[in-house]
């Protein structure tokens, strides 16, 4: 697997993009680092009375159109590269769905799975404190990512209004429904997934109902997208994990995969599959639509020139690399790049930090069909920028759309020290 440095991935694209603006060299050069970076140590008593310390980043990339928004993740490979190129990413996720907030992200270099649930809670708490004066409703506002979910983001939610001595349920996004979360956050990311590749087939004049599926990764984003788009009509015919692939031609009952996987562990053995091969196998599968929904990188330069499907909607963040990107490109495969169909879960977590706003609870309806008008709106207006500046694929289209907005909020804020 060819090794991508991140932030230099996310440079490339936005010297893509900017080949179609009108943007000075200075401004462009200003796109392609963060605001500041937050590097500091935690030390952190661990059960049996040692400390323990641990590097933490939060990066705030660009905030000219609103409080910095960007996951915290918990991984022993969180380095402070990967925490900038991750921020900035969000900075044109945010942008291209058109919700009002900057980019950030935020990391702790840390196995979890290593750690008590007490001893977790302490280096969540201590990096929450680390966090509080640059984090705040109005400044930056953290959410879930790789490892950490709704108990990480009730921690820190509390150790900030401890500090504070205030509520502030809007400092962080992603809690769980009674302590502030939103309806729909959970599925915010599969159903955006699916909204993008509904239009994308309707794009290219052809029917989804019916089409063939393949999704790579069955956690979160791949299930839910799994599920919404069988239910489109389309025949989702293998999906994998980490154990392996389960494939059937007929299609897949994806909420019967995923009660299995829930309690086995895995969607290898699952009976209703003809058959299982190994995952990579999936990503070349001779299927209409491939949706990777795993991890970065999952698909290099040799992949791409295997992969049979003519339409990829990238539901993971990252999952090609610049390489397989350009060889996809070459072989007309329309790829809808991750920062617009997986935005779902930054639109309902910008929901979520509305509804907290407002103190008024949204329906779940409610937030889906608000979440499918973001979308489709953002769709239009990839493909619009596509037409009108004939750009090289849909991830070139899309980060013009995105960079033009965040280049005029900052040209229209006037010029400051
Ligand atoms: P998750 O941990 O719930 O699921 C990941 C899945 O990928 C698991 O089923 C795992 O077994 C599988 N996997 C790992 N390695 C694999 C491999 N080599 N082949 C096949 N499957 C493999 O994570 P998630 O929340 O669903 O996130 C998945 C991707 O979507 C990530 O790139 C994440 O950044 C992105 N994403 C998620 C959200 C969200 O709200 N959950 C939002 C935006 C982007």
């Amino acid at each position: 697997m060819t090794e991508t440095n991140p932030f230099e991935s996310l440079q490339e694209q936005l010297d893509d993009a900017s080949e179609h603006l009108d943007v000075g060299a200075d401004v462009l050069e200003r796109l392609k680092q963060p605001e500041r970076v937050l590097e500091t140590t935690l030390s952190v008593e661990m059960d049996d009375g040692s400390i323990e310390t641990f590097r933490a980043f939060r990066s705030q990339f660009n905030g000219d159109r609103g409080p910095y928004k960007g996951g915290i993740r918990y991984h022993p490979g969180v380095t402070r590269d990967e925490v900038k190129a991750l921020s900035g990413w969000m900075v044109y996720k945010t942008a291209v769905v058109d919700v009002p907030y900057g980019g950030g992200k935020g990391g702790i270099v840390i196995d979890p799975s290593e750690y008590s649930a007490g001893e977790l809670e302490r280096i969540t708490r201590a990096f929450a404190k680390e966090l509080r004066p640059f984090v705040g409703e109005d400044k930056d506002i953290p959410a879930p990512d790789v490892n950490t979910g709704q108990r990480e983001m009730n921690w820190i939610k509390d150790t900030y209004e401890k500090l504070e001595n205030t509520t502030a349920p809007g400092v962080v996004t992603g809690k769980a429904l009674e302590n502030g979360g939103s309806e729909g956050r959970v599925e915010a990311t599969g159903r955006s997934t699916m909204f993008a590749a509904r239009e994308v087939f309707d794009y290219l004049d052809r029917d989804i109902a019916g089409a063939t599926v393949a999704v790579q990764g069955y956690g979160n984003a791949g299930s839910v997208a799994a599920e919404l788009i069988e239910d489109l009509g389309a025949d989702v015919v293998a999906v994998s994990d980490s154990s392996g692939a389960v494939h059937d031609p007929d299609g897949l009952d994806t909420r019967d995969v995923k009660d299995f996987k829930r309690q086995t562990g895995s969607v290898t053995g699952y009976d209703g599959a003809a058959e299982e091969f190994g995952n990579e196998d999936l990503l070349t599968l001779d299927v209409d639509l491939l949706v990777p929904a795993a991890l970065e990188n999952a698909i290099d330069g040799d992949l791409a020139r295997e992969v049979q499907a003519d339409v990829v909607v990238e539901a993971a963040n990252g999952p090609l690399t610049p390489t397989a990107d350009d060889v996809l490109t070459e072989r007309g495969v329309h790829v809808v790049p991750d920062i617009l169909a997986n935005a779902g879960g930054v639109t309902v977590s910008y929901f979520e930090w509305v509804q907290n706003r407002q103190r008024f609870q949204w329906t779940e309806d409610r937030v889906n069909e608000e979440l499918e008008a973001v979308i489709t709106d953002a769709f239009d207006a990839m493909i619009d920028a596509h037409e009108a500046n004939d750009t090289r694929n849909l991830r070139t289209a899309a980060y013009v759309v995105a960079v033009r907005r965040v280049v005029d909020a900052y040209e229209g804020s006037g010029s400051w020290p």
